[in-house]
């Protein structure tokens, strides 16, 4: 299979690059480098450094390459920047996700992964979330989530392309050659992780008032391989399936301090850590049932224990201290 992978020069992206290629996949990479690193991208795939915004510029990396499917990861992917800047995620991530789908309609791709997300669950009725569950979208980001998946279905309805919208909770962990490094960086592990290595003299505990059994927030964490390996699950099961939408977790939830405490444990730095107010808009708890694609795909995650988790992460950053270098 050939498959084009929007933002594959950022995190998730580029692991799942390396995951296709070791699956034996072709791969050709459409990114503008606004937040990948070119060194993230596997030297095997094809790279086409382009922006989304630039419709003529992905019509003619479809036209040219012919991809069997599409996993579309370029986006802006705050969900407290989207608060303050509404319109980068309400227009961009939109209208450039539009120029993706119409070329991919005009040019006749059948298979569409989104990253989607647990931003799509603000309100939840049940925990764990499934699939299930109503949909109020917490933030301008998650609604350009939740505006994507319902073009998907026009997609489908209108030019017979089959998607699969992968609603991440909180991906995590790294491989040997490939990790998190944003800027700025706001997730919790790698900021931890960077107390560890002496970058960062603190980490703050946002709230530890919340109704959890700690007091602070309990999330989702899900190794990036894990995520990796169900979109490539997921655009196989494209070819003679339906269209899907799967909730991806490991269906077990850490708190905030238990994150910390283990990155103690596994680096052996003491990690201070400070409670600080609540950032706003983060709910009690976020945990996934992915029940589905475990039942309809067989999804398993293989890295499942937080403390593996945490290694994985802790040895790319000791073997990448300032991240990628380009
Ligand atoms: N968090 C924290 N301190 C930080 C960064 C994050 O206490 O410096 C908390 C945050 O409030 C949330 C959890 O860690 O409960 C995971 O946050 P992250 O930003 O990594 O992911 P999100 O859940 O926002 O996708």
């Amino acid at each position: 299979m050939k498959v084009l992978v929007t933002g594959g020069a950022g995190y998730i992206g580029s692991i799942t690059v390396e995951r296709l290629i070791k699956a034996g996949e072709e791969v050709v990479v459409f990114d503008n480098l606004f937040q990948g690193h070119e060194d993230a991208v596997h030297p095997e795939a094809v790279f086409i450094q382009g922006d989304l915004a630039d419709k003529g510029a992905i019509e003619a990396a479809i036209a040219e390459h012919r991809p069997d499917g599409i996993m579309h990861f370029a986006s802006y992917t705050l969900v407290g920047e989207s608060m303050e800047r509404p319109f980068l995620y309400l227009r961009d991530n939109i209208t450039n996700g539009l120029n993706l789908l119409e070329s991919a309609a005009k040019h006749n791709v059948k298979r569409f992964i989104l990253s989607s997300t647990a931003n799509l669950f603000d309100d939840p009725e049940n925990m764990p979330i499934t699939e299930t569950e109503r949909i109020v979208p917490g933030s301008p980001y998650g609604e350009s989530k939740n505006i994507m998946e319902r073009y998907l279905y026009w997609m489908d309805r209108l030019y017979g392309m089959r998607y699969a919208c992968l609603r991440y909770f909180n991906a995590c962990g790294a491989t040997e050659e490939r990790g998190e490094d944003h800027d700025p960086e706001t997730h919790l592990i790698p900021l931890v992780l960077e107390v560890a290595l002496g970058q960062r003299e603190k980490i703050a505990i946002f709230g530890d008032d919340y109704d959890t059994p700690d007091g602070s927030c309990v999330r989702d964490y899900i190794h990036v391989i894990d995520l990796a390996e169900a979109h490539i699950l997921a655009m196989r099961a494209l070819g003679d399936g339906p269209s899907r939408k799967y909730n991806l977790g490991n269906g077990r939830g850490y708190s905030v301090k238990e994150v910390i405490q283990t990155a103690r444990d596994v680096t052996g730095h003491p990690i201070p850590a400070e409670i600080t107010a609540r950032r706003p808009g983060d709910p009690d708890i976020l945990i996934a049932s992915s029940d589905t694609i475990r039942r309809e795909l067989g999804w398993q995650p293989q890295y499942a224990d937080l403390r593996t988790i945490i290694e994985m992460a802790w040895n790319w950053h000791v073997s990448h201290p300032n991240g990628y270098t380009k």
